[in-house]
């Protein structure tokens, strides 16, 4: 928790200080999970699963009822608003993982291209 607020703070971003606090308490991470590390995979606890199998983060202050990835949300608290046009991809490629060090805005196509290398490479 202290971890994702002093990144947050520190650059001055997003000021949904509520919405930090519930989605780290929700990740297993460093501060409540001593088996983990800094650059480990922080999975998200949520229940919540979109039909691509990520896991759901409930953000009201973006508006009633709205839903985000929750590797959306922790990258747009660690780093800010994703810029237009792109996604938030991991280069671990685990969809519940929230460890904004896996996580990287890109477009569309190069995260489709990744997609598939990793799906040949699982096949
Ligand atoms: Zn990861």
């Amino acid at each position: 928790m202290i971890t994702a607020l002093t990144l947050r703070t520190e650059r001055g971003l997003f000021q949904s200080v509520d919405a930090a606090v519930r989605l780290w308490a929700k990740v297993a991470g460093p501060w409540n999970t001593p088996e983990v590390g800094e650059d480990d995979c922080w999975y998200f606890g949520g229940r919540a699963r979109n039909r691509w199998g990520y896991p759901r983060f409930h953000w009201p202050e973006l508006g009633p009822g709205l839903n985000v990835g929750a590797h959306i949300a922790a990258y747009v608290l660690t780093y800010g608003p994703v810029p237009a046009g792109q996604v938030v991809a991991h280069s671990c490629n685990h969809k519940c993982c929230c460890n904004p060090r896996h996580l990287s805005a890109e477009s569309q196509s190069e995260n489709m291209r990744h997609w598939h290398r990793s799906r040949r490479r699982a096949a």
